[in-house]
């Protein structure tokens, strides 16, 4: 017989939310405001025994279950209409032990969370470009950020995982224990089971230098020609994502920039100043920014500097690819889509994944793009619902004209929910090793709101 709502109430230290109760409405909503998703059960675990109670019961009443860590995936992936969602928000805390130069994180922390417990001892974990991003998502499926050419893959850094699988079992999976899903966890997302919490190696990142160049759209096509070979050679210790974008009215812009769509780079170097500023001089120097300001800033605040331009409960839609090379046809299409943006929030970001996150093969970890040497993201973003029709049709078809010059999949974590070729195309030939491994921890696709591997047949 299938376990009641009170047996589950008996086992269950957290939350457990339901349609009737006053706090649905608010735990139901994603970061994510094109989603609007009404499960039957949010189960708010606080703890490990916690989620054990929570997949038993979602597998003993045949529910379709979704795992919530941060809320932030695109595709709204954390969340699902009339099942369960076991959400980890709750479980909070950074342990970091400074000798071995680890942080053990639990599966509810944000971005945020982990640069504030890292950041006193001069160490960072490889993360990626905005502070309220979940460490869960962000990590199972690769994780692309400011340090990725110097440290690589936010999954590189990974040394361990927690986990409750679909069967109710807690294991460990690293490179002794459970190699095999340890090899999948990393870039296979949350197909296998409920990370309960990470454990990664630091790296000693404190004062970065930070900031943008901008240059006027008319000057995006040299820009861009210039960039594609400069992001090849710069040193490792220099990074630098080009974008379309439009500035915002912030005090830390010249107040007749405010609202002007332009071109950038938004750069982080780990090296000194002088270094910094000697790297990226060939870059700096291309036409004539309209501004150019690079300083040293901790790195928990360049984390967060994005955070208040993207609040929760804005409209998103998302498209992305991978690509080895950008063609001159390829920057012309850019620069004929990337001028058109739709609204203050909306941009296209080219991050580079070159450097130290290519120097893990293919076959590695289930991260299969390694030779890319840049992950594109096309977001249109808006405050107003009513705008949802016009920043999804710019992504839609900035994303058209520019895939045919890609090199076929996309990193998953900037994907939406795409399809079945679409996941295919992005693991390549991990895929079917995935599959395997799914059926041996998975075998009824119990995880299956997700960029879903279907167990093999
Ligand atoms: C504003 C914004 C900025 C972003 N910036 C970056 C960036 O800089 N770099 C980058 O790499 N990505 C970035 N992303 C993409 C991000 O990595 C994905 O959206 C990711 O899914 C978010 O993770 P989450 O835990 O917040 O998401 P959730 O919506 O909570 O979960 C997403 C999926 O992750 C899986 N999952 C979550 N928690 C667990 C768990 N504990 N165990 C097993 N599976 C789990 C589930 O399958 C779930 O479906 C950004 C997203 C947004 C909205």
């Amino acid at each position: 017989m299938a376990e009641s709502i009170d047996q589950l109430k008996s086992a269950f230290r957290g939350e457990l939310i339901q349609p009737t109760d006053g706090a649905y409405d608010q735990a139901r909503k994603v970061y994510n405001a094109m989603i609007d998703k009404r499960p039957k059960l949010i189960a708010r675990c606080v703890d490990v025994a916690d989620v054990m109670a929570a997949v038993r019961y979602g597998r003993e009443n045949a529910m379709l279950t979704a795992i919530r860590g941060g809320g932030h995936n695109g595709g709204g992936l954390g969340i699902c209409d009339g099942g369960l969602v076991i959400d980890l928000s709750q479980m909070k805390g950074v342990r970091v032990d400074p000798a071995a130069r680890t942080a053990r994180v639990a599966a509810g922390c944000v971005w945020g969370d982990v640069d504030h417990a890292t950041h006193p001892f001069g160490m960072a974990v490889p993360c990626g470009f905005i502070a309220t991003t979940g460490v869960a998502g962000l990590t199972l499926g690769g994780g692309i950020g400011y340090l990725s050419r110097r440290y690589g893959l936010t999954i590189d850094s990974l040394l361990s995982v927690d986990m409750v699988l679909a069967d109710g079992r807690f294991v460990t999976a690293n490179t002794k224990e459970n190699a095999d899903l340890f090899w999948a966890v990393r870039g296979g997302g949350g197909n296998f089971g409920v990370v309960t919490s990470f454990e990664f190696r630091m790296h000693a990142v404190s004062t970065v230098q930070f900031g943008p160049t901008f240059w006027p759209l008319e000057q995006a096509a040299e820009v861009l020609k210039v960039y594609r070979k400069f992001i090849l050679t710069a040193p490792e210790e220099v990074d630098g994502f080009f974008a379309f974008l439009v500035i915002p009215p912030a005090p830390m812009f010249p107040e007749h920039l405010h609202m002007k769509a332009v071109c950038g780079i938004v750069w982080c170097g780990t090296g000194t100043a002088a270094e910094t500023d000697k790297a990226t001089s060939p870059m700096r120097s291309v036409g004539k920014p309209l501004l150019d300001a690079i300083g040293p800033a901790p790195f928990p605040v360049v984390q967060s500097t994005f955070d208040g331009l993207y609040p929760p409960g804005l409209q998103w839609y998302w498209r992305a690819d991978n690509f080895t090379e950008l063609s001159d046809a390829a920057i012309a299409k850019h620069v004929e889509h990337g001028s058109k943006l739709p609204s203050m929030w909306s941009t296209m970001h080219l991050y580079p994944v070159n450097g130290a996150a290519q120097r893990v093969g293919k076959n590695d970890t289930a991260y299969s793009f390694r030779e890319a040497v840049f992950a594109e993201v096309i977001v249109g973003v808006d405050p107003d619902p009513a705008n949802a029709g016009k920043i999804t049709e710019w992504c839609k078809s900035y994303y058209d004209a520019l895939h045919p010059y890609s090199a076929g999949g996309a990193y998953v974590n900037f994907m939406m929910d795409e399809g079945q070729e679409r996941v295919q195309a992005s693991f390549r030939d991990n895929y079917a090793r995935l599959a395997t491994i799914k059926k041996k921890y998975d075998p009824t696709n119990f995880f299956r709101v997700n960029q879903n591997i279907k167990p093999a047949t």
